[in-house]
This record gives structure tokens, C-alpha cells and sequence, in this order.
């Protein structure tokens, strides 16, 4: 474990000692793979992180690391491009759509925690799991759902975490089984209390365990976004180009609503100006009859050329 502060010190370092501490966590990652007669990849998303990763693993450690990319159907159009033609990169899929994850499971919603309560106390049967997401209980690790978001506990659709675990974590882990190998994430501690949690808890990139499923590295753990770019613009890195259009600030799921009730509900107005047919087809995702831009402007997110006197409409 280490303290917040030493992850501020390290967060703090020059662009040449992050670089040096990422290499040496991969190769450390590497050699342990090797060890243990697996094989080690990263988890291309096409975003700035893991387009990072894949270059500084491949410029000082080995030229021909793979890359394993998630096809969840719920990209960027330019993002899927640019994962085509990123060489050595495998293409795998999940078994269900998202407008199937979504009508069977329910919308991701608020953050995943939130989702995650709200969906127990809908679900799970005992009061214990009910009074915890309620009024949460000291040391637990389970989230309280707070006083805003409880209006979804009573909503006609549906509201659940699971959408990832269909759509990113099951195809990831099918390809685990099927390949015995082990993954490299481009993930970084300041992305969110969470992650920052994680690696506190770590103290370094590398998870190792006798547990093989356990075992991860996340070479990029004390990076920030400007360390990325500082990194992409030093070795003329090729990027997604969608991170020139404007007002593009993440590149993730597009009809992704955890995180939604911040930024003003920009996210859903650059999609609509980029791919208006992208967006109309997300916003009519249904859950028990209703479309996600009704459970967005529930939660009170600014959509497009939606007018106030629309709001409650199915
Ligand atoms: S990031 Fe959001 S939309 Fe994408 S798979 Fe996870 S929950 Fe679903």
C-alpha cells in the first residue's frame, strides 16, 4: 500500500522517469508472463491511453506485443477505423448488442456504483443488502445510493451496472480462457476515486497472484492525460483523429450515461453533431417501453434541441 501523497509525488514526476517506471513495470510484467508460460497483450480501446501503452510497449520493450480490441457495437465510427488499422491487433466481440443489454438489463445510468445500488435494492432479495445501499453501513466496500439518484429505485425501466459486464468484461474474459493470456491496461489512478483507491491499495502497476485471473499490469497508473499528449506529440505518435473534432473530450461508449449529469450533456451534443443518425438510434434504446433520452432528460441531462416542455415524455 502507499499513501495518497506518494501517488501525488509520483503523479508529479517528468514525463523521461514516468516513461522509464512504465517500461520497467512492463518488463517486470513481461518477464513474469514468460515465467509462467503466458502471454501478454493490451487492451486496445483506440482512445489516447491505450494508443500510448500500445506505442511505448512496442518502441521499448517488444515491436511485436499484441493488442486485443472489444467490438461492443456502442464505438465511434472513426474509433473502429483507427483500431483497423492499428497492425497486430485481434477484434473480439460480445454475444449481445447493446440495445439487447440495454432492453434486457436496463440503462448504465448516474456511475456504476450508483447503477449497481439501485439495481440490489430493486433485485437482490434481503433486507441487509436494502438497508446497506440505503443507509449504508461503516466499512462496508457497497456504495450508498445518494438522496438524488433514489427516484430511479421507483422507475418504470430498468437501471443496472451490468451493461459492461456483457458488453466489455465477459468477451474479455471468453478471450482470457480461450488464450491463457494476460492483460496490460492503459488505465491511470487520477481517472477516478476508484482507480485511485486501486492503485493506493496496489502501491504499484502490477498486480501479481497466485490467482492467475487476478494478474494485470497497468503500466500507466501515475500518467495524466497531458502526459499522454506531451508523450504522443515528443514521438509523433499516430492517434484517433477524432480527438481533432471539436469539443471531443472522451471517446468511450457513445450512448454511455454514467457521468452523464456532468459537462452539461455535451458528450450527447458532440455525438448529435458528428453522427446525428448514431444518436437518434441510441436515444431510442428501450427498457420496459422507454427510450434512454426519456431516462436522460429525467435525470435532468441537457440533450439536444430538447425543448424543457418535452421533459416526462415517453
Ligand atoms: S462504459 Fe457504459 S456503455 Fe460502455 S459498456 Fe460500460 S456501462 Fe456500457
Amino acid at each position: 500500500m502507499i499513501t495518497l501523497s506518494e501517488l501525488r509525488t509520483r503523479q508529479a514526476w517528468p514525463l523521461n522517469q514516468k516513461i522509464d517506471h512504465t517500461c520497467y513495470a512492463v518488463e517486470a510484467f513481461v518477464a513474469y508472463c514468460k515465467e509462467h508460460g503466458r502471454t501478454p497483450y493490451v487492451s486496445f480501446s483506440g482512445g489516447l491511453n491505450s494508443t500510448v501503452l500500445l506505442e511505448i510497449v512496442r518502441r521499448f520493450v517488444d515491436p511485436n506485443m499484441p493488442g486485443v480490441f472489444c467490438s461492443t457495437g456502442n464505438e465511434y465510427p472513426e474509433i473502429v477505423r483507427f483500431v483497423r488499422h492499428t497492425e497486430n491487433v485481434t477484434i473480439i466481440r460480445p454475444t449481445m448488442t447493446p440495445r439487447e443489454v440495454v432492453a434486457r438489463y436496463g440503462f448504465p445510468l448516474v456511475s456504476k456504483e450508483q447503477a449497481h445500488g439501485i439495481y440490489d435494492v430493486r433485485h437482490v432479495k434481503g433486507e441487509k443488502t436494502r438497508r446497506r445501499r440505503l443507509e449504508g453501513v461503516a466499512n462496508s466496500r457497497s456504495v450508498m445510493i445518494s438522496k438524488k439518484w433514489r427516484y430511479l429505485i421507483n422507475e418504470p425501466y430498468e437501471v443496472s451496472h451490468k451493461c459492461c459486464e456483457y458488453l466489455k468484461k465477459g468477451p474479455m474474459r471468453k478471450f482470457y480462457r480461450n488464450s491463457n493470456a494476460l492483460v496490460m491496461l492503459g488505465t491511470m489512478a487520477g481517472e477516478s476515486n476508484l482507480r485511485t483507491g486501486q492503485y493506493l491499495t496496489r502501491g504499484s502497476c502490477n498486480t501479481f497472484s497466485d490467482d492467475p485471473r487476478k494478474v494485470y499490469s497497468a503500466p500507466l497508473s501515475i500518467w495524466t492525460d497531458t502526459d499522454c499528449w506531451d508523450y504522443i506529440h515528443r514521438f509523433n505518435v499516430p492517434y484517433c483523429p477524432i480527438y481533432d473534432m471539436p469539443g471531443i473530450t472522451r471517446t468511450g461508449c457513445v450512448f454511455c450515461g454514467f457521468g452523464a449529469q456532468y459537462g452539461g450533456g455535451s458528450r450527447f451534443r458532440v455525438l448529435n453533431n458528428l453522427h446525428p443518425k448514431l444518436y437518434k438510434m441510441v436515444m431510442n434504446y428501450t427498457n420496459n417501453g422507454y427510450t434512454l433520452r426519456y431516462a436522460l432528460l429525467r435525470m435532468g441531462v441537457q440533450l439536444p434541441g430538447e425543448q424543457p416542455e418535452l421533459f416526462g415524455e415517453k
